[in-house]
C-alpha cells in the first residue's frame, strides 16, 4: 500500500486520537513545562490548576510568593522541588523584566531570531520548546516537534533516523516544511497528534502497532524498536 502523505497522516490521526488542551500563552506554556518533573499529562494539568488556584498565573504573584506558598506545590511535582521553586522565580523575573511585564507582546515585537533567543533564556526551554511556544501562541507558524512525535514521524517513514537527536530533529522539521502545510493551526495539530501517537502506541521501547491507527500504512508496523 502507498504511504499516505503527511497531510493525510495528520487527518487520520485527528479522526482517531483525542488530545487534551494545553496552554497557548507563552508565559503559561513556560510555567506548564516547569510545573513538575517527569510527570504525565493529567498530573501536569492537575498541578498547573493547583498552582493557578494557590498562586495565580501571574509573574508578579509568583515573584511575591514566599517559600511557604511555593514549596508545597513544588513538592507535589516530583524530585528536586527546591530547583523547581527557583525556576518559577526565574521565569517570573525574566517575564517581569520585559516591557510592561508582558512576554507575549515582547515576543511579538522582536525579530524571530531574537524572540527565539529570549525564550531560550527560560528554564528547560531549548530550540524545540522555543519553536513550540512561537507556534502555539500564533507568533510564528514554523514547524515544531517533541521527542515522541519525532520518533513516530521517523517510523512512519517521513525522514531517515540520524546519528544524533539534533540532526534527526532538523530532518523531521524539514519533512514538515516540505510535506506539511505552512499554517499555524495545521502545524499545531501535527505537533500534538504526532506526540499523542508517540506516547500512546508508537512508544520508544515497544510500539503497540496492533492498536495504532497508522498500522495499515506504516512501513515500520510490527517493528519492535528503531
Ligand atoms: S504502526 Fe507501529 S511503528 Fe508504525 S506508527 Fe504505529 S506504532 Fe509506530
Amino acid at each position: 500500500m502507498t504511504r499516505p502523505s503527511l497531510i493525510e497522516v495528520v487527518a487520520i490521526l485527528k479522526r482517531h486520537l483525542t488530545v487534551a488542551p494545553v496552554p497557548t500563552e507563552p508565559f503559561q506554556m513556560i510555567l506548564w513545562e516547569n510545573i513538575g518533573y517527569l510527570i504525565d499529562d493529567p498530573r501536569r494539568r492537575e498541578l498547573f490548576n493547583a498552582f493557578e488556584t494557590a498562586i495565580g498565573l501571574d509573574p508578579a504573584a509568583i515573584a511575591a510568593a514566599g517559600d511557604g506558598e511555593l514549596a508545597p506545590l513544588a513538592k507535589r511535582g516530583g524530585m528536586r522541588p527546591e530547583t523547581r521553586v527557583e525556576r518559577w522565580r526565574t521565569i517570573a523575573r525574566i517575564v517581569l523584566s520585559q516591557p510592561g511585564g508582558d512576554l507575549d507582546s515582547a515576543l511579538r515585537g522582536l525579530p524571530l531570531v531574537k524572540a527565539r533567543a529570549l525564550l531560550k533564556t527560560f528554564p528547560v526551554i531549548a530550540d524545540p520548546g522555543a519553536d513550540k511556544i512561537l507556534l502555539f501562541a500564533g507568533i510564528a507558524p514554523r514547524p515544531a516537534l517533541e521527542s515522541n512525535g519525532l520518533r513516530a514521524l521517523a517510523r512512519l517513514g517521513f525522514f531517515p533516523e540520524q546519528a544524533s537527536y539534533d540532526r534527526s530533529y532538523k530532518a523531521a522539521i524539514a519533512a514538515l516544511v516540505e510535506d506539511g502545510q505552512a499554517d499555524g493551526a495545521w502545524l499545531t495539530d501535527a505537533h500534538q497528534l504526532l506526540r499523542e501517537l508517540g506516547k500512546t502506541t508508537c512508544k520508544r521501547g515497544e510500539p503497540i502497532c496492533a492498536a495504532c491507527p497508522m498500522e495499515p500504512v506504516c512501513p515500520k508496523a510490527a517493528v519492535k524498536a528503531l
